[in-house]
């Protein structure tokens, strides 16, 4: 923790520490939003939370915030019930703005800063830094209904931070931002979670998500489909895509094995089984005209995603999920108690 920040009750979860979310549970009326997620973020640790719209993301943001009543399930801190004073030092940033919106920036983020316990000279000295950071130092003085919707998704993110939290909950941080933006946010995000903190966050940006989370934790209709190392579940997908270019036209070529997807004269891309060699393949492409590139990859985390959530085929075999998660029944009927007709909100 940066020095003069408040104390939040989050400081030194060690081990096994930080944030464990256990069998959570939210319906509204026969909605189901949220029905069997379990997601763990150790101190240090990035977490994805991904899900198609309307999985279930928010929903399960807002139990861990104690904004929407959970009805089953557990959520712990160092493997403590979360208190009240912990869950008010959570840094999170909502999916829809919680900015004042006649306030100005700065006042802005020092008022968030005093109400997650930070004294005023605290609260100045880091609402000037974190303004900074996040690039809005010439507007500073300007109420936030003047900023765009990027500049004021920044200041969400200056509100979030400024008390150097230990336990960050991002709602798709990415969303509005410009690339400039977006690169900022992802160096912040690795600086926090360097520092210790537990990071968990939803974006529907894999290629962000890929590069900055040590593991992501996919939802689908509420439930949980797949959860693991990025690569791992990479990695663990039936097949692999060679892609091939020669620096002249190789005439009919056609793969050894596996399925021709897409064939120009000049670039080749292949389906092959993950299970088979490829070094065969490979000397065969070779051996056709002069290789310009040549590559062997997995299925991007966006093909994993796509795969995870497409629902089953009716009749058939559902795909299957990378990673050690079994897949839970995607019938919205399967659910092991009544549905709660419980109110819209907590
Ligand atoms: P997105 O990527 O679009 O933000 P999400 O994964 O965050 O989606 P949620 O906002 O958690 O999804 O919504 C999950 C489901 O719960 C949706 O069907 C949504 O319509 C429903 N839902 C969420 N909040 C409420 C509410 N207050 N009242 C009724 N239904 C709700």
């Amino acid at each position: 923790m940066a020095t003069g920040t408040a104390h939040t009750g989050l400081e030194a979860a060690s081990g096994s520490g930080g944030l464990e979310v256990r069998g959570l549970r939210r319906y509204f009326g026969d909605i189901r939003a949220v029905d069997g997620v379990d997601l763990t973020v150790r101190p240090g640790e990035t977490v994805g939370f991904l899900g198609s719209n309307g999985a279930g993301k928010t929903t399960t943001m807002r139990m861990i915030l104690d904004i929407v009543a959970p009805q089953a399930g557990s959520i712990t801190w160092n493997g403590q019930a979360i208190t009240d004073e912990v869950r008010n030092s959570i840094g999170y940033m909502p999916q829809e703005r919680g900015l004042y919106a006649r306030m100005k920036v700065f006042d802005q983020v020092v008022y968030f800063g005093r109400l997650a316990g930070l004294s005023k000279a605290a609260a100045k000295e880091r609402a000037d830094y974190w303004i900074e950071r996040v690039g809005l130092a010439e507007r500073r003085k300007d109420l936030v209904q003047e900023l765009s919707g990027g500049n004021q998704q920044r200041v969400q993110l200056a509100v979030s931070l400024v008390h150097d939290p230990d336990l960050l909950v991002l709602d798709e941080p990415f969303a509005g931002l410009d690339p400039i933006a977006a690169v900022a946010m992802q160096e912040i995000i690795t600086e926090r979670s360097a520092a210790g903190a537990c990071v968990l966050l939803s974006s529907h940006q894999l290629d962000l998500v890929e590069g900055l989370c040590d593991s992501v934790v996919i939802i689908s209709n509420g439930q949980q489909v797949a959860v693991g190392r990025p690569i791992d579940l990479r990695l663990a997908a039936g097949h692999r895509t060679l892609v091939v270019e020669w620096a002249e036209d190789v005439g009919q070529w056609q793969p050894l094995s596996g399925e021709l997807i897409s064939f120009t004269g000049t670039r080749a891309e292949v389906a092959m089984p993950a299970s088979k060699d490829a070094s065969e393949q490979i000397a065969h492409a070779v051996a056709a005209g002069s290789v310009i590139t040549l590559t062997v990859e997995p299925p991007s985390l966006a093909e994993v995603f796509s795969d995870s959530v497409s629902p089953p085929v009716p009749g058939g075999v559902a795909s299957p999920v990378p990673g050690g998660v079994a897949p839970a029944s995607l019938d919205a009927t399967a659910h092991d108690e009544p549905i709660s007709t419980g109110e819209v909100t907590s």
